[in-house]
């Protein structure tokens, strides 16, 4: 068994140190591949994404991917690796669960799943501009729509409430969100016993808020998908605890949510959680290794009910601290 690591910029190297050597204590076979991509490989290199890293990642079929910067404007050859990666690994799918953990802090009680399509939309970066007008491409095919639909509902088909909510709209952009919508639909015919409904995507961020509990799958266009995941991980504890995990054609790509944090990048306080928790869906839905991932899941929440937490959650582990004590409780 292989997994390509790609650690990238910030905080993606502090918290994939951690889950690669969980992951190498869960799997002592496991043959780790470390490959670079992001900000500094492009400062370096000239590329963010290094052909080495991608024929990596499609040999080892797993990838373990940290986080890395993009600059909020536009740099000449730079491309954003991560959407990138997803493309070329046809990984058109991002699985993105939020469900409660044990906290201090009072919490909504939270257990849903937002996919969202992972290839298209406005990510496909097609910008332009004259400096007094800008203008980007937002691309929605029903050959994508209808595929990310598919995992979506075969995935709240396996759910205990079996409901899927399609994200979109459709009132401003018929065409374009008419697609996805009416593509999603036509997916759910085949699942009959899945309860289908729809909400605006300003409603769905209200809902979310107010009743959080009323939701089960969301499926979502790319960007749509993106800021509801994050009003999602924000109820539910912060980024620091948000996985994630891409999937597609074979290939699967854990990482967590958040970005390369460049804030707290460097001082060994990030939260681990959000990527061993994405090391556990890779576990469990790539390798098809259930109990590995229950193990490392209630490792976690035992560590966390106990009051062992990083800064952002107003602990006092660092990083790596956090880790050897997953370690220790997946020993006992
Ligand atoms: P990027 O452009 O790479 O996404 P960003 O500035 O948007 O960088 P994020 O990584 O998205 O930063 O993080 C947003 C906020 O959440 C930051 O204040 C960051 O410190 C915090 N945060 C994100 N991930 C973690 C983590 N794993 N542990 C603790 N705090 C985190
Ligand atoms: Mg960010």
């Amino acid at each position: 068994m292989r997994l390509c690591v790609i650690a990238g910029d910030g905080i993606g190297r502090e918290v994939t140190e951690v889950a690669v050597e969980v992951l190498t204590a869960l799997l002592p076979g496991l043959q780790i591949m470390e490959h670079e991509a992001g900000w500094d490989t492009f400062c370096r290199t000239g590329t963010a994404l290094p052909e080495a890293t991608l024929a990596s990642a499609r040999a080892c079929k797993a990838v373990l991917f940290g986080a890395v910067s993009s600059p909020a404007r536009k740099v000449e050859g730079y491309r954003s690796p991560i959407v990138a990666l997803r493309r070329a690994l046809d990984c058109y799918a991002n699985l993105r669960p939020t469900r409660s953990l044990p906290l201090a802090a009072g919490r909504p009680d939270l257990d849903l799943l937002i996919v969202r399509e992972n290839t298209e939309d406005l990510y496909i970066g097609e910008e332009q501009s004259d400096g007094e007008t800008a203008t980007a491409i937002k691309r929605i095919t029903r050959h994508a729509s209808m595929q990310v639909a598919k995992v979506a509902f075969e995935l709240a088909a396996r759910r205990a409430r079996q409901r899927l909510c399609i994200i979109h709209k459709a009132n401003i952009l018929p065409l374009t969100d008419g697609l996805f919508r009416d593509a999603a639909r036509a997916a759910g015919a085949n699942y009959p016993q899945v309860a289908v409904d729809e909400l605006l995507v300003d409603t769905a961020a209200l809902r979310l808020v107010q009743a959080p509990q009323a939701f089960d799958v969301l499926l979502a266009p790319n960007l749509y998908g993106d800021i509801l995941s994050d009003l999602a991980a924000g109820l539910n504890g912060g980024l620091g605890l948000a996985p994630s995990l891409s999937v597609g054609q074979g290939v699967a790509i854990a990482e967590p949510v958040h970005g390369s944090a460049p804030d707290i990048a460097g001082q060994g306080i990030a939260n681990p959680v959000a990527a061993l928790l994405s090391a556990a869906m890779l576990l469990r839905h790539h390798w098809q290794l259930p109990v590995k991932a229950d193990a490392l899941e209630s490792a976690i929440r035992q560590l966390l009910s106990a009051g062992i937490a990083t800064a952002d959650l107003g602990g006092t582990a660092s990083t790596r601290a956090f880790g050897r004590a997953v370690l220790a409780q997946l020993a006992r």
